[in-house]
């Protein structure tokens, strides 16, 4: 049995990263076989069960970065408004998995694509989860040069979230390249401060710096470890805890 080591969460903004759903090729078999994102739907379902208040932002790496398409030649303005627009083909699939599991939800963008969903607004994005329903933000921020970890701390920050946690293909922060150096520690808990002066690449700094100064808790941790997002949400230790103070790294 896991320690608790901290306090339940009431309200969280949970960002799943495109390299952990489904790789798009047109049909939907590879959306129906993908166990990784049935199983982290079913962890949702169970803490909204238990009343926590949920936003889930949507990544697109699975369909197309920015940083890969420009390396082509494309300007990145263009790249960026590709990648947002997989957000936004992630967040449609989501919607309709979690609704087909009878998770209420409601599917929100950062832009106007109002035939498909409404415009996100943080007051009623609030009132929504207080409802009950699971809040998916599409889009990203809206705009270019950044990704959707700041889009997470950003939304995390305007709705008044206990925490953010990104999960993602590695079990969190290590002290040094764990595909470097076999000796490579795992950091259970940094600080804010430490993630900035070590440049830590497995989130992106504005993300980080946004969370600092609003005192957001960020969690970084694997989609493979089991129960992950309710052991989290539980106040148990999984994956890297980012906040005011962590242990020195
Ligand atoms: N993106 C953007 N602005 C945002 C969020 C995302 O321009 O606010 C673009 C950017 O090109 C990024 C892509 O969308 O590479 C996909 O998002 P992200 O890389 O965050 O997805 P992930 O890697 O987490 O799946």
């Amino acid at each position: 049995e896991e320690s608790i080591v901290g306090s339940p969460y009431k309200r969280v903004a949970v960002k799943i990263s495109g390299n952990m759903l489904f790789k798009f090729d047109g049909t939907a078999r590879e959306i129906e076989d993908d166990d990784t994102l049935i199983n982290l739907l079913a962890q949702l379902k169970t803490c909204q069960q238990q009343g926590v208040e949920l936003l889930l932002i949507c990544g697109g790496g699975n369909i197309c970065r920015g940083g890969q398409m420009i390396k082509t030649g494309m300007r990145q303005i263009t790249a960026d408004n590709i990648g947002m627009l997989a957000t936004v083909v992630n967040s449609l699939v989501v919607r309709e998995k979690l609704t087909k599991m009878g998770v209420c939800c409601e599917m929100t963008s950062a832009f106007s694509i109002t035939h498909m969903c409404k415009q996100f607004e943080p007051f009623s994005a609030m009132r929504s989860m207080h409802e009950g329903n699971v809040v998916i933000c599409a889009g990203g921020t809206g705009n270019p040069f950044v990704t959707t970890d700041t889009a997470t701390a950003l939304r995390a920050i305007q709705t008044d979230c206990d925490a953010m946690i990104k999960l993602t293909d590695v079990d969190g922060l290590y002290d040094k390249d764990p595909q470097a150096f076999a000796d490579a520690k795992l950091l259970k808990s940094v600080s804010y401060d430490e993630c900035l002066d070590h440049q830590f690449s497995v989130l992106d700094l504005d993300a980080f710096s946004h969370c600092k100064h609003h005192s957001v808790p960020i969690h970084v941790a694997s989609f493979k470890e089991a129960d992950v997002l309710l052991r989290i949400v539980n106040g148990g230790s999984v994956g890297t805890k980012v906040s005011t103070s962590g242990e020195a790294a």
